[in-house]
Order: structure tokens, then sequence, then C-alpha cells
């Protein structure tokens, strides 16, 4: 009887789908962006130059040419607003681009929320990341001025893939120095690599001064993304042959991430919902300048407005808690100096697996555009990030790297707080890639082992104490 009473309800005729159910947000090729966006053209002010170390006076493109090509240079002091995007490089990213725009919904449902969650997924590339969008543009830049070799360093060995990848579809050699705990923790990142035909060096390595010089104060140093950029930068800085590619930081490198918030305007348009909160995590800033910068540029051209959110460790905390001066990119000092939010170049991150985010530094045009109040950042423990990363997963199927879980935890924040004041909000966060080589991070997350490492304030000031005099101001 009761049977037979269920059985009728279930007949009832089911509501119609409405538009307003689409989960993809998808464009066709032909919306792959024509050209990449240059905030500098749209700040109020321009970020302060970098600073040669020597002089104290700005470097010059010339100082800078042992290390890059001329195309990426002239990038990356450039104020046009809009650069074009070579037509081989647009070709490439047809293999990944555009990317989805995915909406949340069964997270949503699981968090109980009335707020609308976005996500714009850059796992989707060949590498699992953002990082591709400007590792293939190096690499073109490259190999049009005849360059054959790059040396390069890798953190969780998402850049170092990337470069890879980026390397063997334009027959340029790479060697990687990969930062030691993750060389040690991520096996299948440094087998990406080689399957693209690159190279991988744990960092600190005997093959440069910079890493013998490391090995010798601290035989058992863990590495640090400091570290293993000296050693890079020293192979192309004495080598004629081999130039250097850095996955963040550099203004050209957050100039190719644009393409990220390019498409995703379009597609907030497509779900008809305009933001009320961007976010992303943020390492070296690239992918959360490659998502927000469109956003900001487009608001400090008098269009929308919306709060920004930048989301990095706590065990980490560049944005929230370093000092914003002129510092070395590397601990070696072989790098330009530049102003940045920094915890000092000596310093070094605990290991968190979060490898990605674990920079001393933070991209000037970031560090900048915080201090212009653009933007607000927070921090999070990893326990809590790996929490959201997993509620986030079990809803939605895509296990994320544990950088984006970052973005993912804030995101998470924003929904409570609108259930909480029972108001809806659109929420905007970069998933900036997967997970999939860092399962042993789950694996430990599962086990209960997993710890917080706490940032030690001391040895940021300790750090901070030995920047160079010229950073004095
Ligand atoms: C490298 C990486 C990051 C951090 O680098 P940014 O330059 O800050 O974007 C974040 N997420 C993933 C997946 C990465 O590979």
């Amino acid at each position: 009887m009761f049977g037979l009473f269920n059985k009728k309800k279930a007949m009832q005729p089911r509501k119609a789908q409405s538009m307003n159910d689409t989960t993809k947000y998808l464009l066709g090729e032909e919306d792959i962006p024509k050209v990449w966006y240059n905030i500098a053209a749209d700040l109020p002010s321009p970020p302060p130059p970098p600073l040669h170390p020597g002089t104290g006076q700005p470097v010059g493109p010339d100082d800078l040419a042992p290390l890059f090509p001329m195309a990426l240079i002239m990038q990356e002091v450039s104020a046009e607003r809009e650069i074009e995007i070579p037509e081989p490089v647009r070709e490439i990213y047809k293999l990944w681009r555009p990317s989805p725009l995915v909406r949340a919904r069964r997270w949503e449902k699981a968090l109980g929320t009335p707020a609308k969650i976005y996500f714009k997924y850059e796992g989707v590339s060949p590498a699992g990341s953002h990082k591709p969008n400007t590792s293939v543009a190096q690499a073109f830049y490259n190999k049009q001025e005849g360059i054959n070799k790059l040396s390069t360093e890798t953190g969780a060995g998402q850049w170092g893939s990337s470069l890879a990848f980026a390397g063997s579809l334009f027959d340029i050699q790479v060697d990687v120095y990969m930062v030691k705990v993750s060389y040690e923790q991520k096996p299948y990142r440094r087998a990406l690599m080689e399957t693209y035909g690159a190279r991988c060096v744990a960092s600190p390595s005997t093959e440069t001064n910079s890493g013998r010089a490391i090995l010798a104060a601290h035989p058992d140093s863990t590495g640090s993304l400091g570290i293993a950029i000296s050693e890079a930068v020293e192979v192309a800085a004495t080598n004629d042959d081999t130039k250097y590619a850095l996955g963040s930081v550099l203004n050209h490198v957050l100039l190719h991430q644009t393409v990220i918030g390019q498409e995703a305007i379009k597609q907030m348009e497509m779900a008809g919902e305009k933001p009320d909160v961007v976010i992303g995590c943020a390492g070296g800033g690239s992918n959360f300048a490659g998502l927000a910068f469109p956003f900001i540029g487009r608001k400090l051209r008098g269009g929308d407005d919306m709060r920004v959110v930048a989301v990095e460790p706590a065990s980490c905390p560049t944005l929230t808690k370093g000092r914003y001066t002129y510092d070395f990119g590397d601990t070696g000092h072989l790098t330009p100096l530049v102003k940045m939010h920094t915890l000092g170049n000596s310093f070094v991150p605990p290991p968190v697996h979060a490898g990605g985010l674990r920079y001393h530094g933070m991209a000037p045009l970031v560090s900048h555009a915080k201090e212009l109040g653009l933007f607000d950042a927070v921090a999070y423990k990893q326990t809590e990030c790996f929490e959201a990363a997993v509620s986030f997963a079990r809803c939605e199927g895509i296990v994320p790297a544990p950088e984006s879980s970052h973005a993912i935890k804030h995101a998470m924040e924003e929904a409570l707080q609108a259930k909480a004041e029972g108001k809806s909000r659109v929420i905007l966060f970069n998933l900036s890639g997967h997970g999939h080589f860092d399962m042993a991070a789950y694996t430990e997350f599962f086990s209960g082992k997993m710890v917080d490492k706490e940032f030690d304030p001391a040895e940021m000031d300790r750090a901070l104490s030995e920047l160079p005099a010229v950073a004095a101001e």
C-alpha cells in the first residue's frame, strides 16, 4: 500500500529544466583572447622599477638580456594595455583553451549556502595547471630569438612540467632545478618532466656555485624556491646558449595569465552574473593576477565593482605579514632588487604540501596593487585547506592541487558567511590546477598525521634584517 502511494508521488511530472540549471559555461576556440591584458596601463601610479643591486639604479633592458629574450623584456617594461598574442601561441592554446567556467551547484547545496559559487578550471591544461599559459609563450619567444636551451626552477613541479611540455613543442632542451622536499614528495612530477624530455635535478644541487654554497652551510637543506631560482639563474647567466624562464612573479608572466580573467569575464556574462568577490591563491601571484587583473582593470576603467581576495598559506604569509620593500628575488642574490611584499630572501618557509605557494616574495605588480588597496589578502593553515578541498572534491569530482585548495577554503568561508547572513552572493574563484600528482599529500591528510607548520616571525625579522642597504629606502 505504501509502495503504491510512493509510486504515485514519483510519477508526478518533473519540473521543466530551465536555462538556470546550466553547470558549465563553455566558449569556442574563436573566443580564445587575441591579446594579453597589461594592468600597468590602468593603474593610478606605475609600480616602482626593479633596481640594480650594485648601483641602486633602475635596471635597463640590457641588464636583463643575458637572462631573457628581448621580446619578453619589452613586455616586462611595457605600458601598453593590450599585447597581441602570437598566432602560433594561440594555436597551441587550442589544445586546452578556452578553459571551462563551472558552477559548483552540488557544493553549494552541501554547504547549504544561498551563495552562487563559480570556478574557472585551469587544471584542463596538459600539465594540469594554469602554468602552460605562460610556458608556451616563453618558449615561443625564446625559440624566435634562436635559443635552444632553458634553465628554470620548480617548487611542487607544476612549473617544471609546464616548461618541459612547452620545450617539447618548440624543441628546446629544459633543465629544471626542483626544490628538494618536493623532488622527494612528488616523484611522478619528475617522471612527467622526463616524459616531455626535460632534465630534473634536486635543489640545492652540486651543479652550481649557489647550490654548493647552500649545501656547505646546510647539508640537510630541504631547498626553497629562492635557492632553486639562484641555481637556474646562475646556469643561464654563465652559459651563452642558455636563457632562464620563471613561472611566476615577473610582469610578463602575469601578463600571459590574463587569458584566464578575460575568458572568465565573457563566461560570467554568459551566466548572467556579476561576481561580488573574485578569489585566487597566491604564491608568486600569477594565477591570482591572471584571473583578477582583467576584472580589476575593468573596474579601474569605470566598470563593475567587486571585492578581490588573494589567499596564501599561514606558514608563508607574504602579503599578510611580509614587509613591502626592495629585496632580491632569490636567495643567492643574482636577481635585480624588486619592490614587493617579502619575508626576506633568506627566509626558508617550512615545508608544506602547497610547494607552489612557498615563496618568500610576491609579484611586484601584485604587491603594488595591494598597496593601492585594490584587493585584500587572507591566510589559512594547510589542514583547513585540505578539509575544504575534500569537501569540494566529494561534490564536484575534481581533486584540487594543494595550492588551489587555499582559494577553495576562502570561497567556502565566503559561502558560509552568505549563509549566516541569509543573503545571496556571487563567488568566483580560480581552480588553478588538479592534484593528481599530489595524492601523497591527501594520503597524509587522511592518516591524520598532517600538521600545520607554524610561521616564525623571529625568523622573518632575521631574514629582513639582512636586506641590502639600497633596500632601506
Ligand atoms: C604554481 C602554482 C600556484 C602558485 O603560483 P602563482 O604564480 O601564485 O599562481 C598555484 N596553483 C597551482 C596549481 C600552481 O601550480
